[in-house]
């Protein structure tokens, strides 16, 4: 089968089917536009597992997503969609660039939820746009930002509800979205501890990439809380 796209973190595969694709979770972390990298065993798997949890819960919900099915330990069937190249980051709780550029003690948490657009270019870093910037960038409509907001500030309310009882603070994440052919949006890429930021609600001990960001501990052992906590509140 065809390799349609390969990240970081993931790659994309056709299949025998034009309206299924299988998504590959790799083991690999990158951090700092790739100024680091390493290969950690069981990553995959443990992004897998977890972004299948939390898609089954907002599909469950009423969100459309492009996720499918787990197939195997690694290995997602998603539906094919046009990737609107936006990162829309959606914050409860101040961290990361967004402290870093205010100048905002980490961990305050904000009294709304603060909406942010990232333009994808490796090129350029990624960079901060407004409405205006994306269009006269021509990647999305303002109706679609609108749309694709909306649908971002849901999938907070989804989420910090499945935290909250896992006893979990949601302190940001990023989003992706892609374009179906009939125009309508769907949640696409992965949601997972490697674009969500997780502290434990009373120690405020961080479970996500920041592990591996900043090397405070084990990815492998922060995702496998995250799981557990979440597998215990769907399973449980
Ligand atoms: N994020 C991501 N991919 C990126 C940039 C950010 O998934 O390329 C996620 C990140 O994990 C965090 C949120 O988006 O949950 C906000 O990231 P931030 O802007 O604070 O960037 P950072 O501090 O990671 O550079």
């Amino acid at each position: 089968m065809t390799l349609l796209y390969e990240g970081k973190a993931k790659q994309l595969f056709t299949t025998e089917k034009d309206d299924e694709l299988r998504l590959v979770y790799k083991n690999d972390a990158t951090a700092f536009d790739g100024e680091k990298h390493d290969v950690l065993e069981g990553k995959g798997q443990l992004n897998n597992a977890i972004s299948t949890l939390f898609f089954q819960v907002l599909e469950a919900e009423g969100v459309q997503t492009h996720f499918i099915k787990k197939i195997s330990d690694t290995e997602q069937l998603v539906r094919p969609t046009q990737i609107i190249p936006l990162e829309v980051v959606v914050r409860n709780i101040t961290a990361g660039s967004l402290a870093r550029r205010l100048g905002w003690e980490e961990g305050q948490a904000l009294q709304d939820p603060i909406v942010e657009y990232y333009y994808k270019d490796d090129e350029l870093g990624d960079p901060l746009v407004n409405d205006d910037h994306i269009a006269a960038l021509q990647v999305a409509k303002a109706a679609e930002l609108e749309e694709m907001r909306m649908r971002a500030l849901h999938v907070n309310d989804i989420l910090l509800e499945l935290c909250q009882k896992a006893n979990i603070l949601l302190v940001d994440f990023k989003l992706e979205f892609g374009m179906q052919d009939d125009g309508t949006l769907i949640l696409a890429d992965e949601v997972s501890p490697d674009t969500c930021r997780f502290w434990d609600a009373q120690t405020k001990e961080k479970m996500d990439k920041d592990l591996y960001r900043y090397g405070l501990g084990s990815l492998q052992s922060g995702y496998e809380n995250i799981l557990s906590r979440i597998g215990g509140v769907i399973h449980g």
